[in-house]
């Protein structure tokens, strides 16, 4: 896809229901395997527009206690404040939810990629039984450390 959407002149709202498989290149930290999103922009003021909705995606990625390979679902409930890049704004806190762009040539392919990025998982773990019994033992011996500490302190 990769087309540029001009928001200064569209019609709004602008319902985006993408399969966005095709990311798969442009996104370096998982292994995508399928996703979409059912997203809508809405036009708020002449210079902000708001994106709501849903992006959801499944990629392949490794366990972090067991270490096998196990499918991930997340499903990203996203709702953005678009500003024009172009206008470096007064404000000087740039507040997460907001996503800077050049409105005459506004990309959805990076608010996507933008908002996997600041969602992603920092925990990636499978489903299965067996690891869950051995990451209850992980927990166990991570908290043991502190334990010895406050003994040689008490
Ligand atoms: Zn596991």
């Amino acid at each position: 896809m990769n087309k540029f959407i001009n928001l200064r002149e569209g019609k709004f709202p602008i319902i985006l229901n993408l399969d966005i498989a095709y990311l798969k290149d442009s996104i370096d930290f998982a292994d995508l395997q399928s996703g979409h999103t059912s997203l809508l922009i809405a036009k708020l003021t002449e210079d902000l527009f708001s994106c709501k909705g849903e992006i959801a995606i499944n990629f392949q990625d490794r366990c972090q206690s067991c270490l096998k390979d196990t499918p991930v679902h997340l499903t990203i409930d996203s709702n953005v404040i678009i500003k024009d890049s172009d206008i470096l704004l007064e404000d000087e806190e740039k507040p997460d939810e907001t996503h800077f762009q050049k409105l005459k040539f506004f990309e959805i392919e990076k608010l996507i990629l933008e908002e996997i990025s600041l969602n992603f998982p920092s925990l990636i773990r499978c489903k299965d039984q067996n690891c869950l019994k051995l990451e209850d033992a992980f927990v166990e011996e991570k908290i043991q450390p502190f334990k010895k500490i406050r003994d040689l302190l008490d």
